[in-house]
């Protein structure tokens, strides 16, 4: 087969995994950088142009597209599904799973759990969000954050509403979210593929840090889910259509709370902390879809 990795870089561990693991497996691999890709747009002849040249003969595109090139590069996704080629994560999916407050709309609708969760129209009212998010401590999270950063605790009543009046004055959209305390700044990370989970690990934050990301000093080993957990993961991934994800969740009092689910989840975390060979079975997922 052949198959292109969308990548802006090759030197990411989980770019060179996916080439490495399709290699093993006798494909043809390439990495293409969606964001220098050119897109042919005529009647009936979808194509695609990198590097001077018309991408041709390809059978699936597996898209690690970064979240500040969701926009150009789920429209090369779009491009190469027109052209008949098999998607790893389908573009509608990509676009919806970035989007933080209608991922959360879709989850809710599906009855998973969630840390209850406030969005505003930078409403000037601070004092009542921050009650319906069940009072201080809360965590007020940026719309457009990653990694953690844009992560905030306000631990008491005065800091949380002069954190969202801060947000509010630079019209920076934020969501108010619950504090989940009995979560002790760890994390679950279940890796999704195909309805099944396929490797899952626990996140710790660093010490005096409740945010587990391993980008924050996090560090991560391999943990065994209850049912509970790993039926959340698998429907929070089915429902917002993914092919392939990463599902974030806090353990609480009352179950696993969904917290993201993240549709290009790094390979590195998952491969260290459980020892399996994830990018192997991404391209297992393809070669079952292409044939
Ligand atoms: P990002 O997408 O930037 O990683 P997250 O929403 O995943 O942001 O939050 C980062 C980390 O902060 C999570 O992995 C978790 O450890 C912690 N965290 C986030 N929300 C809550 C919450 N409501 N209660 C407790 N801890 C939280
Ligand atoms: N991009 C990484 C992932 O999706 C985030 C790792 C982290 O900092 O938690 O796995």
């Amino acid at each position: 087969m052949k198959i292109a990795v969308l990548s802006q870089n090759p030197n990411l561990y989980s770019t060179k995994r996916l080439i490495e693991a399709g290699m093993n497996k006798g494909h043809e691999m390439h990495i293409i950088d969606h964001s220098k890709c050119d897109l042919i747009i005529e009647k009936k002849r979808p194509g695609l142009i990198y590097q001077g040249k018309e991408l041709e003969g390809f059978d699936g595109v597996i898209p690690r597209i970064g979240a500040s090139i969701t926009f150009y590069g789920t429209a090369v996704v779009r491009q190469f599904e027109m052209m008949k080629v098999f998607s790893s994560v389908e573009s509608q999916a990509l676009v919806r799973s970035r989007d933080k407050l209608r991922s959360l709309q879709i989850l809710s609708r599906a009855g998973l759990g969630l840390p209850k969760t406030i969005f505003s129209n930078y409403s000037k009212n601070v004092g009542a969000i921050i009650d319906k998010a069940g009072g201080a401590p809360v965590v007020i999270k940026l719309l457009e954050g990653t990694q953690g950063l844009g992560v905030v605790l306000a631990d008491n009543r005065n800091s949380a509403e002069s954190i969202l009046e801060a947000f509010n004055g630079l019209q920076a959209r934020v969501i108010v979210q619950e504090f989940i305390k009995e979560a002790k700044g760890a994390d679950i990370r279940a890796f999704v593929i195909d309805g099944v989970v396929v490797g899952s690990m626990k996140r710790q934050g660093k010490e005096g840090e409740f945010r587990s990301n391993l980008h924050r000093g996090g560090s991560a080993q391999i943990i065994e889910l209850t049912d509970e957990e790993e039926n959340a993961a698998i429907k929070a991934a089915k429902c917002l259509g993914l092919g392939v994800a990463g599902v974030d969740m806090l353990q609480s009092d009352r179950g696993p709370l969904i917290l993201e689910v993240n549709s290009s989840p790094g390979l590195e975390g998952i491969e260290a902390a459980t020892g399996k060979n994830i990018a192997g079975k991404i391209i297992k997922y393809v070669e079952r879809n292409v044939d």
